[in-house]
This record gives structure tokens, C-alpha cells and sequence, in this order.
């Protein structure tokens, strides 16, 4: 048998399994000696503290809880019935004094395991008996022997603590036996496991090796093997997912296709001249980095982010420009058929505008959106296929199978953070590998863009226009809404108008239309009857949201009562106040999303955010660094720190650092949909530093040998294909 042929085989061959216990290991997806070697605990108790009876009865007297270890002989032992309770006591002495330990459970095996004259070593953490003994309950022992050579498992270290399904322990496996078992496979297999990382990798990182990390991660001889252990594994397992991403980054940029373009087209340089604005400089520079992705042959896949109101719209609709100068059509794909709706609209008034001065090209729009009458819709389509339409305009249904672009050149995401990298992989496919650019409002940190968006080039628009002054954020109780509504009502009589947001609270359709109802007719008969107030929610069809928007925009209303469906994208530029309703139901970024709807002109915008009484107080008290609050902490106050952040942060970026720390590890978008397989080992908040340097180390290595052929890298190689077979779909290894 070959080394790797006994790692493969059955846990059952491991000292004290078995067939019946290799079957409970298999259950819960340990098959292999391997599996097992791998089967890391989930914490460490540290028992390297061993004191006499005397100081530790001393100890515990003055309040310590910790755990500690004695070692004493068994003085003699007794087990007595409480009507069906069986508890079993063993007194111990050392040369300080005595104690003693009892068992409620398992008592008949534990009966024959302490024998008067055995010395045992016990550790957990003690008691003071009412009789005042110094007491442990079904403490963690080891018999010591004679016999110097017998290493212990449970005393005198640090000692792993594992998960014990329940599949397991209907085979007798307790902390103990596990414990031995994983041990006898350590010393027994351990030898014969095959180094996984490159040996320069290693060095220049001062890893751990496999094997002294395995057996350092079940049986540190120090905390800092320990930490050292975890940090190897972390680091590979980050290792292994950035060569992936550096993989997949040069195969998208390696695909046949994709088209070298010309960048400085006369229409172009006329759509400058009919803006009302100057772009920022911010706007300018991702331009500039655009234009250079759209000259080059390999095919654009770029990440542009920019907050909320950072100006996107207008540097994607230049791309869209040069991509149509150049013959080609450009797509522009938004998350919701209102944002669709109003993209065409604004696009369409621009090119009205570049019209005048350019009268020789005619940009032709389509819009493609559900809902749309079937001829217009098959006219549309028809347009497309014979490249009637320059840009064509829709929801995600753009790139169903129906939808056959003529020459698709360009295609934008817009405000899609979800967007799986396995979608943007199909778009890739569309059309003859057209450019690609991504649009995100929603900030992503950066431990994100180097993991789940690291194939995508970043671009990112790091300043507002300049016409921009912060949105001032008020968290208010409920019982303010009086006064409230009296700014809301002052204000309109500046000329403002008002978004009053709240929250779906009802499952069911017909309840949530008529709680929007009363609420809007609430308003409307008390505290702003005298004002015109719209309604917009969830339930009505496009046009009907569409419809309200455009009475909005053109000033028919003063106040747009709204579900959410207001979140994304949607621009009114005289809209500079948004009331948020029961504000702690919302996530922080959709409230940082709700916020970017007002002050996108040039006045003071607000936005307030009202929530109960006992929650704005409590706000307030979270009012700390968030550095300084504990995990414990956070959690307990997590509505409290997302209004409290709302209020002191404009940023969009800070704002989303901190929704990933309260979020945590868990819930990270993208993640799940991504197409990289999930971790184990890593964290993608706390192990920042760690993602930076093993993305800088499987970049380089791919930027070297991109087809991992040379004789060093060929380890990389096993392993992907071994144990990321279904994440290599994207990459290109032979
Ligand atoms: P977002 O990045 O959120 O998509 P938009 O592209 O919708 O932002 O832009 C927000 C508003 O700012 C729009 O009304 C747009 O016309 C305006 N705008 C964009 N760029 C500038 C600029 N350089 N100067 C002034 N206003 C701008
Ligand atoms: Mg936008």
C-alpha cells in the first residue's frame, strides 16, 4: 500500500474503533484515517495548571472558577441510590490533603475504572461540597501509570475539546475516547501525510509543515503552537481560494474574443458638451481606467463602486457611448423594472440633448421589462436582433435565452451586489465575450474584493459632486413624531418634499396593502392633510410605482408615503427629506441606501429615523467606539449600533465595515452564491491581514506560471484538482 493508499482507508482500521464506531464516524462524514486526522477540535481547555488539593481547595475558597488539575490516589469509593439516582463518589488524597470527585451518569463503568491505590490525574473546575470537601463533578481524568512513557491525554496540556455528535456518542464516544482515538491515529498516521503547500510558500510565510500543524492543532505543547497550527491552516485555506480567484482572473482575461475599441469618439467628446456639470475628478479617473480596459483586446470584467449618489450613472453611460461609437450594442441591466424604467428615461433625455449637438448619430434606446404589452415587447426584441437599439435597457430577464444581442459590446450591472460570480460567468458567454463593468452602491469592504469579487478589477469613485453638503441624521422616539411631521410640513413650504418610509411588518399580501393604506390614510386625515400625499408600495405593478414617481418628480405631491421599494436608485433631486419608520427593523445598508434617496441636489437634506423610545435611549448609550464594545455586546445592542452608526457616519464605506462586523461571518453576501467554496478555517473579518498576504502570494504565483507547469507548483496543482474539483469550472489547469 502506498502512503496515500493508508490515509484513505477506513477510520475503522484506528486503534479502539471498530466497525460499529467506523460506522458512527461515517454518519457524520468521517470515513477515512485522513478525515479523522482533520477532524480538528473546536477549542482548548489549557491544563497545564496542576496544583496541590491544599492550594487549590484555597483557590476555590477565594473564588477562583478556573479549571485546574490534581493528581492524587484513590482513597476508596462508594455509589449510592437516590430513588432511581445512582451517584458514585471517589475520595483522592495527595500529600496536601484530599478531595473528592463525583459521577451521576454512567456510574456502572466509572465504577470499575477507580481502584483504591490508582492515582489519577483530574482536571475540570472544582467545587466546595456542602459537606466542604473540595468536589469535582464528572471531571476529565487520566490514570497515571508507573510506566513513564505514557504520555497523558487529558492532564498536564492543553487539551482539545471536540464536537461529539450525538451519531458518536451512541457508541460510547465521550471526550475521553475521542480524545484517544484522534491521538492513535496522530501517532500512528501522521507520517505518512503528504505535504499540501509548495515548500517556498512555507518558508517565506514561517508556516507550520502539515504535520507538525496537525498534531499541534489536536496537541499543542504551547499556546503559541496552537495559534501557530491555525494560522497555517487559515492561511492555506485562504491560499488555495485566492489562487482560485487569480485563476478564474486570467482566464476571463485570456478568453478567446473581446475587442480593442476606440476610445476618443466624436460622440463622446459631444455628449461632454451637452452635460450640465463637470465630471469630479474622481469620475474622471475611473474614466480614464475604463477607457484603457475598453482599448486593450482582453475582455473589461471591472468592479466600479461609488456611494450612494457618487455620480455612476453618467461614467457607465459613456462607456455605453464609446462601446455604440465603435458598433457595438451596450446593455445596461438594473436590479428593479422602476430603476430600468427611469435609466431609459434619463438616457433618453440625454441623448435628446446630444442629438442637438450631434445630429449625424442617433443613439436608439430599448427598454425590455416585464409587464410591457407583447407587441412592444417583440418589437423591442426585434430591434435587438437586428441591432435597431444601440443601448437596450432591462432587468436581470435581459439575459434570458430569448434576448439575441446583434453585437454585444458592453454590458453594465447596476446596484447588483448579489450578482453571483457564477452569473457574471454566463454573461461572459453572451455575445462575443463583451466588456464588463459591475456598479455597487453597497460598499464592499475590502477583505470582500479581495475574496469573492478578486477576479473583478476595482474602480472606485472615492468623492461626491461637488454641489453635495452631508445629509444631517436625527434618531428620534416615536413619541416625536408630532413635531416631526410639523418640520415635514414647515419644510414643504420651502419647496422640499419628503419620503416617509415604513417598514413591511405584515406577511401576507392583503395585510401589508392595507397596513400601507391606514397608514397613508392616517397621515392624510391628521397631522398633513394639508398636504398632497402619494403612496407607493410592493403591490402595485411597475407602471402604476412608475406612474407616482413621475407625479413625485414633477412635484404633485409634497409627501411619498413608501415601502421599500423606494431603496434603490431611484433619483429625485428635490426630495431632501426621508422619515424612517420604525428604524431598528431596517439592515444598515439598506438604511444608508434609504438615505442616498435625498440631498442629491444642492440643499440640506435629512434624514430621521424614528424608532421606539427605549431603543433611541439605549442608542444613545451605544454611542462608544465600536472598537471597545465586546462581542457580547454587540450582539445585545446590534439595532442600537446600526441607528447609532447612521447618525454618526456619512460614509458609505465606514457604513459597511461595520454592517459586515455585525453581520458577522455568517451572513456575508455574496459568499454563498459566489462559486468559491466556503471556509473552514478563515474568518473574512478578523483574518484581513492574512487574505492580504496569501492573495499577494497566489497572484505572483499565478502571474509566474499561470498553468501551474513548473515542478515546484505541482502540489498546488494536486490539491486543487483533489480537493477543489468543483470550483475549478472557472479556472483553466489542464
Ligand atoms: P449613483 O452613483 O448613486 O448611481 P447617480 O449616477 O444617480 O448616482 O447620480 C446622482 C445624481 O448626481 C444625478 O442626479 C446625477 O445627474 C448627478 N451628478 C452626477 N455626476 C455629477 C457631477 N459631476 N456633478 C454634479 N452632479 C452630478
Ligand atoms: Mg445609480
Amino acid at each position: 500500500m502506498s502512503k496515500e493508499d493508508t490515509l484513505n482507508s477506513s477510520v475503522q482500521y484506528i486503534k479502539s474503533v471498530g466497525p460499529k464506531r467506523a460506522e458512527a464516524f461515517n454518519k457524520i462524514g468521517i470515513k477515512t484515517i485522513r478525515d479523522l486526522l482533520f477532524y480538528f477540535p473546536s477549542r482548548h481547555v489549557d491544563r497545564t495548571n496542576i496544583l496541590t488539593a491544599l492550594k487549590a481547595y484555597g483557590y476555590v475558597l477565594n473564588g477562583y472558577d478556573g479549571e485546574f488539575t490534581i493528581i492524587g490516589q484513590v482513597t476508596d469509593k462508594d455509589s449510592r441510590r437516590f430513588g432511581r439516582r445512582e451517584i458514585f463518589k471517589v475520595n483522592f488524597r495527595d500529600q496536601s490533603g484530599f478531595f473528592e470527585c463525583v459521577w451521576f451518569q454512567g456510574v456502572k463503568f466509572f465504577i470499575n475504572v477507580f481502584n483504591r491505590g490508582d492515582i489519577f490525574a483530574i482536571s475540570g473546575k472544582p467545587t466546595v461540597s456542602k459537606y466542604g470537601n473540595l468536589q469535582f463533578a464528572h471531571p476529565e481524568f487520566d490514570r497515571i501509570s508507573e510506566d513513564e512513557s505514557q504520555s497523558f491525554l487529558n492532564t498536564g496540556k492543553i487539551i482539545p475539546i471536540y464536537r461529539i455528535p450525538k451519531e458518536l456518542r451512541t457508541t460510547n464516544i465521550g471526550d475521553f475516547s475521542l480524545r484517544r482515538i484522534i491521538n492513535n491515529a496522530v501517532e500512528n498516521y501522521l507520517d505518512k501525510l503528504e505535504e499540501t503547500l509548495p515548500n517556498h510558500i512555507i518558508k517565506d510565510n514561517e508556516l507550520q509543515n502539515i504535520k507538525d500543524a496537525v498534531r499541534n492543532y489536536h496537541f499543542p505543547n504551547s499556546k503559541e503552537n496552537l495559534i501557530e497550527a491555525k494560522r497555517r491552516f487559515i492561511f492555506e485555506e485562504l491560499f488555495f481560494l485566492e489562487i482560485l480567484v487569480a485563476l478564474r482572473k486570467k482566464n476571463i482575461k485570456s478568453k478567446l474574443g473581446g475587442h480593442s475599441l476606440k476610445i476618443n469618439t466624436s460622440l463622446v467628446k459631444d455628449f461632454l458638451k451637452t452635460l450640465p456639470f463637470e465630471l469630479t475628478k474622481a469620475q474622471l479617473k475611473v474614466l480614464s481606467e475604463i477607457k484603457n480596459d475598453m482599448m486593450v483586446e482582453s475582455p473589461m470584467n471591472r468592479l466600479l463602486q461609488g456611494d450612494v449618489g457618487s455620480g455612476k450613472t453618467i461614467v457607465a453611460l459613456i462607456a455605453m457611448l464609446i462601446a455604440v461609437d465603435n458598433g457595438f450594442q451596450a446593455a445596461l441591466m438594473a436590479p428593479t423594472e422602476i430603476l430600468a424604467d427611469q435609466h431609459a428615461k434619463n438616457i433618453s433625455n440625454y441623448m435628446k440633448l446630444l442629438k442637438q449637438v450631434n445630429s449625424q448619430k442617433e443613439v436608439k434606446i430599448s427598454l425590455l421589462i416585464g409587464g410591457q404589452k407583447k407587441s412592444l415587447r417583440d418589437k423591442n426584441l426585434e430591434d435587438i436582433e437586428l441591432k435597431e437599439s444601440d443601448i437596450i435597457i432591462g432587468t436581470h430577464a435581459l439575459f434570458e435565452e430569448k434576448v439575441k444581442f446583434s453585437k454585444l459590446g458592453l454590458v453594465i450591472i447596476d446596484e447588483q451586489h448579489r450578482f453571483g460570480v457564477l452569473q457574471r460567468s454566463r454573461l461572459h458567454e453572451k455575445g462575443n465575450a463583451p466588456d464588463i463593468i459591475v456598479m455597487s452602491a453597497t460598499p464592499i469592504p475590502r477583505t470582500l474584493t479581495m475574496t469573492v469579487y478578486g477576479d473583478l478589477d476595482l474602480s472606485i469613485i472615492d468623492e461626491m459632486p461637488l454641489n453635495r453638503k452631508p445629509v444631517k441624521t436625527i434618531l428620534r422616539g416615536e413619541e416625536k413624531l408630532p413635531d416631526i411631521f410639523k418640520f415635514i410640513r414647515d419644510k414643504s413650504e420651502e419647496g422640499l418634499q419628503s419620503f416617509i418610509v415604513y417598514p413591511l411588518v405584515e406577511e401576507s399580501e392583503k395585510l401589508e396593502l392595507k397596513a400601507a393604506l391606514t397608514y397613508y390614510e392616517m397621515l392624510k386625515a391628521t397631522y398633513l392633510k394639508d398636504l398632497k400625499v402619494g403612496l407607493v408600495h410592493g403591490r402595485m405593478s411597475w407602471n402604476e410605482k412608475e406612474e407616482t414617481m413621475q407625479l413625485f418628480r414633477k412635484k404633485e405631491f409634497d409627501v411619498l408615503v413608501a415601502t421599500t421599494v423606494i431603496e434603490v436608485g431611484i433619483d429625485i433631486p428635490d426630495a431632501n427629506i426621508i422619515l424612517i419608520n420604525d428604524a431598528h427593523r431596517f439592515g444598515l445598508s439598506q438604511l444608508h441606501q434609504l438615505r442616498g434617496r435625498v440631498g442629491r441636489g444642492g440643499k440640506q437634506a435629512y434624514c430621521i429615523l424614528v424608532t421606539s423610545e427605549d431603543i433611541a435611549k439605549r442608542s444613545e448609550k451605544a454611542n462608544k467606539n465600536l472598537e471597545f464594545l465586546s462581542p457580547a455586546e454587540i450582539e445585545k445592542h446590534k439595532a442600537a449600533i446600526r441607528l447609532q452608526s447612521m447618525v454618526k457616519y456619512n460614509d458609505g464605506f465606514k457604513i459597511a465595515e461595520i454592517d459586515l462586523k455585525l453581520r458577522g461571518p455568517g451572513d456575508i453576501f455574496g459568499l454563498k452564491q459566489s462559486g468559491f467554496p466556503e471556509f473552514k478555517h478563515a474568518d473574512i473579518i478578523t483574518d484581513s491581514k492574512l487574505i492580504l498576504q496569501a492573495k499577494e502570494e497566489a497572484f505572483k504565483l499565478i502571474g509566474d506560471d499561470p498553468e501551474l507547469k513548473l515542478p515546484s507548483n505541482q502540489t498546488i496543482k494536486k490539491n486543487l484538482l483533489d480537493y477543489y474539483p468543483d470550483n475549478l469550472k472557472y479556472a483553466n489547469i489542464a
